[in-house]
């Protein structure tokens, strides 16, 4: 990529998208292409098909997806299957059709088998059953891993998967009813201390692992990637540390400055019971994360504050 490339960002609405391209601009890239969702329809074969005849895009980074947490998954099943099937499938066919000379699919940690060893590496796609909580959107992700491994064998597209763990930051879903874990306890925790409840729940029984990356330390990832890394297998972003979700939620309540109680509610789902990403390939390419989970989370509750409520 140089400054003058052409580079369409797929879902920049959306917390990852909106992310790369800060970070693209950041970097000086000024020739950003980008389509509000009323404008394009990632599903729609033909309109995905004329926008690459019209745009030319020279670089893309597919980070267009229905995306949501444990709750949303186990609603929506055939939503999430067939919405992401199709955005994967209809852009990265386009991209290969237009001559894209480079294309980022963004994937997911739980494509990975639901007992894999911990830290899970890359070699592990494909060994186990999945954590069925998620595996429509699972295999949909798979899916489209396959496409960018097959599209580089049989026709040579420099097309690479990175699968990111668990994201948060600006632009993040805080509605509790499909977000994650991360903004739903922001907003539970704000909301608690604004109307001063005595107690806060908290899905599960707080003792998941899960691993958190600040969004804009995967943007600087994609972007290091997209410059420098060209292989057919999906390739890990993480920070290396989990913790679990009882300690989340502690250190969530820290920062909102709640007082009042934690309880965990054992009727929702844990869903898969590790899920931590190996990095070894990342970090011997000499990439890091570098936003601490604190600063992370602090910087995140003040974007609520100031951007999502006033919204809502
Ligand atoms: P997952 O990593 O795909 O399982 O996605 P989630 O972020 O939705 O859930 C992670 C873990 O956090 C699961 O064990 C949830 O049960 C737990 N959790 C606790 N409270 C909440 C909540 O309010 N919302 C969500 N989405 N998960 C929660």
């Amino acid at each position: 990529m140089n400054r003058e490339s052409r580079i369409y960002v797929a879902g920049h609405r959306g917390m990852v998208g909106s992310a790369i391209v800060r970070r693209l601009r950041e970097e000086g890239f000024e020739r950003i292409v980008t389509r509000a969702r009323t404008g394009l329809d990632l599903t729609d074969a033909r309109a995905v098909d004329a926008f690459f005849a019209e745009e030319r895009p020279e670089y893309v980074f597919l980070a267009a997806a229905k995306v949501g947490g444990i709750l949303a998954n186990a609603t929506c099943p055939a939503g999430f299957i067939r919405e992401n099937l199709a955005i994967e499938l209809n852009v990265i066919e386009a991209a290969h059709r237009h001559g894209v000379k480079k294309l980022l699919f963004l994937g997911s940690s739980c494509i990975y088998p639901r007992h894999a060893p911990q830290p899970i590496k890359e070699e592990y796609l494909l060994t186990g059953a999945l954590e069925p909580t998620n595996q429509p959107y699972a295999i949909a992700k798979i899916a489209g891993i396959e496409l960018c491994r097959s599209y580089r064998r049989q026709y040579g597209a420099d097309f690479i998967s990175v699968m990111p763990t668990n994201l948060y930051g600006p632009n993040d879903d805080f509605d509790p009813r499909t977000s994650h874990v991360l903004p739903a306890l922001i907003r539970r925790f704000h909301e608690a201390k604004e109307r001063g409840d005595e107690a806060v729940v908290v899905w599960g029984s707080g003792r998941p692992r899960r691993e958190f990356l600040h969004v804009d330390d995967l943007a600087d990832a994609c972007v290091f990637l997209m410059e420098r890394y060209s292989a057919e297998e999906p390739i890990n972003v993480g920070v290396g540390k989990d913790m679990s979700i009882a300690s989340l939620a502690e250190l969530v309540r820290e920062v909102v400055g709640y007082e009042g109680e934690i309880r965990f509610d054992p009727s929702k789902p844990d869903g898969t019971p590790r899920k931590l990403l190996d990095v070894g390939r990342l970090h011997s390419m000499g990439w890091r994360a570098r936003i601490p989970l604190r600063e992370g989370i602090e910087r995140t509750y003040r974007w609520y504050l100031e951007d999502a409520v006033p919204a809502l």
